[in-house]
């Protein structure tokens, strides 16, 4: 199932070029009181929600998907949590490009760098665009698989870490190079982009053996596979639970392959994951 958050926080299901819109399943959402648990509760009640669609999907209203404005399909994730470097020619790429390295000490495994946040607050979904914070400065399209963590845990083993994903998303990891510290250049308002809807972890098959392919304004930057990731997507869980508890809805940017590059206002970013979805982002300028 294709589910995606549209208008003013309607909820949807894809189907082609359509969208069912059955928001009346988010009434089985119980009602919260300050403080609002930590995770999303859309995700958090997810198999509740889920059974509601069923019932309400052959009479919902049904809308051309390129008529809604698309938001980010999780609305509150806790954390997005991001593998810095986890293709091996992404690291080859970044040691020879002094743009990207900025004099650093040569980038070496993803073991000794960890994972990094990027700010709940950047998040914004395909019907939006990237608003480019220093449009003077380089600034880099990176096409990511995004993991929908489904349920809590805290050191959950390689071989139990399917179990928390509900679903996989599109993620764009927007970044502007230079010396900064990465929760500061990857992080400004609209840098992270999820979308264009999620995808149900039983819709994707293997994670670890996916296309990716990312185009600007139709020429084709980056082409991988998921099968080339350092640390595959059961790895990834894992790790980051060792150092994170991870809750309902929190995010997992899996690394960028190679073939970054820099895009400035007026490009469109096609991208596209196999089983997982397609969408564009147009990039603009936050100044207009
Ligand atoms: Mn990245």
């Amino acid at each position: 199932m294709k589910i995606c958050r549209f208008n003013d926080n309607c909820l949807g299901v894809v189907e082609g070029d359509t969208v069912l819109d059955v928001s009346a399943a988010l009434d089985v959402i119980p009602p919260m009181r300050y403080p609002a648990p930590l995770g999303d509760q859309f995700i958090a009640h997810f198999p509740a929600v889920r059974e509601r669609i069923a019932a309400l999907a052959a009479g919902a209203p049904r809308l051309a998907l390129a008529q809604v404005k698309l938001l980010a399909p999780v609305g509150n994730p806790t954390k997005i949590i991001n593998a810095p470097i986890n293709y091996v020619k992404h690291i080859n790429e970044s040691n020879a490009d002094p743009n990207i390295k900025h004099g650093r000490t040569n980038i070496t495994h993803i073991s000794d760098w960890g994972l990094f946040l990027k700010a709940t607050s950047s998040l914004v979904g395909f019907g939006a665009e990237v608003q480019l914070l220093y449009p003077d400065r380089r600034n880099d399209h990176e096409l990511e698989l995004a993991v929908i963590i489904g349920k809590q845990g805290r050191n959950i083993a390689e071989a139990d870490a399917r179990s928390h994903v509900v679903a996989y998303s599109l993620g764009l990891d927007m970044t502007t190079r230079g010396k900064e510290l990465l929760s500061w250049r990857k992080s400004a308002d609209t840098y992270a982009v999820l979308g264009p809807w999620l995808t149900t972890a039983d819709e994707v098959g293997d994670p670890n053996k996916l296309d990716l392919v990312l185009k600007v304004n139709g020429e084709v930057r980056q082409s991988a596979n998921t099968s080339d990731l350092v640390y595959n997507v059961d790895k990834l869980i894992s790790w980051a639970s060792e150092k994170y508890t991870l809750y309902p809805g929190d995010i997992i940017l899996t690394g960028t392959p190679e073939g970054v590059g820099p895009v400035v206002p007026g490009d469109v970013m096609d991208c596209y994951i196999e089983n997982v979805g397609r969408g564009a982002m147009r990039v603009a300028s936050r100044y207009g």
